[in-house]
């Protein structure tokens, strides 16, 4: 039997941590068996869900590197993969389990229904039995799934092994709206049955939903799929993971400059790993070892200091090319421009040197930003350090006299003549660069300041000098 697994984002906002960490799972189990993998957009919240959002999402999830088989924007076997599309059918399954006996409709106001549950409570009967009248046929109103109540609800689940509800746990709920609106219960049921989904694997969060597509599925006399419920993600306060943690959607991860490996790596170790101690593996890797039955049922927790750490190993990681063009678009962006070739070029000279300081993108474009524009603005802090020193107009001025002399401008050459001449000043070495660091690239933090000279270019490093001393006043 082939396996489909699918997932099924709501596009009423970006793509949620937790949803793209059950996309990747759902993902890596499909492609680890051969099977496939299923998008479908829940959005029977016809005021909350918008088109954008669901761009965003799809977008998201391509630029995790999830391909899908079937599902929103590549089409399938199964026509519309849009549960707004498809209300007519969730109609006609609600009407079908009418006819057969399995729902009911309810006409009954929301007091009367007050009453009933107070009389249950009085007669000391569970109020999940308030609300049975099968004998009583209404032809209108919402319509509901009628409970057995002879027996338990369980199944295994791949994850958190065997599960079981009592009937009273579920209520007769309603799975069509007066206004012809399915409830989430039927339209994924109903969602999960046509697309002959194998495997549920969704958050933890939906465990209590899952009798009740048990007992539709049950209802329309399908197959119920194999469910595994996915951990909850904690914050590292042990609270569940939310805004006041860090950022909650992926847009906001690749704006910050995560790399796409980096974040699909991570998400990864929410709830599994490849073998218990490997942190860093590749996708092949993954796909390899993958198994839902592997995923662990305690809370996984979600470390943002730790993905930024997994960020900095992988852009270390990258050849100079590849880190050079993941690079170019943040300083671009930070630039205001595009740069040139002579402006890449001088990018090249000191690149290598960037992408080991650099934990996330935007901070290799900070840092590099000196070389593609005047230093106009002095970092405040910096310059309060540094240049409020004495001795520092010396310093700049014999700096820029020195470096005149210079022939071949080279960080080596550089360093050779800026080192005897502190020497020769009997000045230390720390000392007396920082203020050319400040003069040169506007800050105290750089790259390493003979080759961030040699990448500027002779002219422009002794008028930033000079400019420097003439700001000092
Ligand atoms: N639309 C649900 C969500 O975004 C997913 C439901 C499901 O996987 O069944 O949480």
């Amino acid at each position: 039997m082939t396996v489909r697994v699918r997932v099924a984002p709501s596009p009423t906002g970006n793509l949620h941590v937790g949803t793209a960490r059950a996309a990747l799972f759902n993902w890596l189990y499909a492609r680890a068996n051969d099977g496939v993998f299923i998008v479908r957009s829940d959005d029977t919240d016809l005021e909350r869900s918008t088109k954008e959002y669901e761009d965003g999402i799809l977008d998201s999830l391509l630029w995790l590197g999830l391909d899908w088989d079937e599902g929103v924007s590549v089409g399938g076997p199964h026509g519309s993969y849009r549960q707004s599309e498809r209300f007519e059918r969730y109609r006609e399954v609600a009407e079908q389990l009418v006819a057969s006996g399995a729902a009911y409709y309810d006409d009954r106001a929301a007091e009367e229904l007050e009453e009933l549950r107070k009389t249950a409570q009085a007669e000391g009967k569970h109020p999940g039995h308030y609300i049975r009248r099968p004998d009583q046929a209404a032809t209108s109103g919402v319509i509901r799934l009628s409970i057995p109540q002879d027996s338990a609800v369980e199944f295994d689940d791949m994850i958190r092994g065997h599960v079981s509800f009592e009937p009273q746990d579920v209520d007769d709920f309603v799975i069509l709206r007066t206004n012809g609106i399915p409830t989430y219960h039927l339209a994924s049921t109903v969602d999960d049955v046509d697309y002959e989904i194998t495997h549920v694997a969704r958050g933890e969060d939906l465990l209590p939903s899952t009798p009740k597509h048990m007992l539709i599925a049950r209802a329309m006399g399908a197959d119920e799929p194999v469910f595994a419920h996915l951990p909850l993600l904690f914050g590292t306060d042990g609270k569940k993971l939310s805004k006041r943690h860090s950022a909650t959607s992926l847009t906001e991860y690749r704006d910050a400059g995560f790399l796409a490996d980096a974040v699909f790596n991570y998400l990864c170790l929410l709830g599994w790993s490849v073998d218990g101690d490997t942190t860093i593996f590749s996708r092949e890797q993954a796909i390899e070892a993958f198994d839902l039955a592997d995923v662990s049922k305690n809370p996984a927790t979600f470390d943002p200091e730790k993905l930024e750490w997994m960020n900095g190993e992988y852009i270390r990681a990258m050849d100079l090319p590849a880190f050079m063009a993941q690079a170019l678009p943040h300083i671009e962006k930070s630039v205001g421009r595009a740069l040139d070739d002579a402006e890449i070029e001088s990018f090249r000279e000191i690149a290598a040197l960037v992408q080991e300081r650099t934990k996330l993108l935007p901070e290799a474009a900070e840092q590099v930003r000196f070389l593609f524009g005047n230093v106009d603005e002095y970092d405040q802090k910096s310059w309060d350090k540094v240049m409020t020193k004495d001795g520092v107009a010396e310093i700049l001025g014999a700096a820029s006299t020195r470096l005149s002399g210079v022939e071949r401008w080279a960080a080596d050459a550089i360093e050779d003549s800026l080192r005897s001449m502190l020497s020769e000043m009997e000045i230390g070495v720390g000392k007396g660069l920082q203020p050319m660091r400040v003069a040169v690239t506007g800050s105290s933090v750089s790259p390493p300041l003979f080759e961030s000279m040699a990448a500027l270019g002779k002219q422009r490093t002794i008028d930033r000098l000079d400019a420097a001393r003439a700001h000092l006043g």
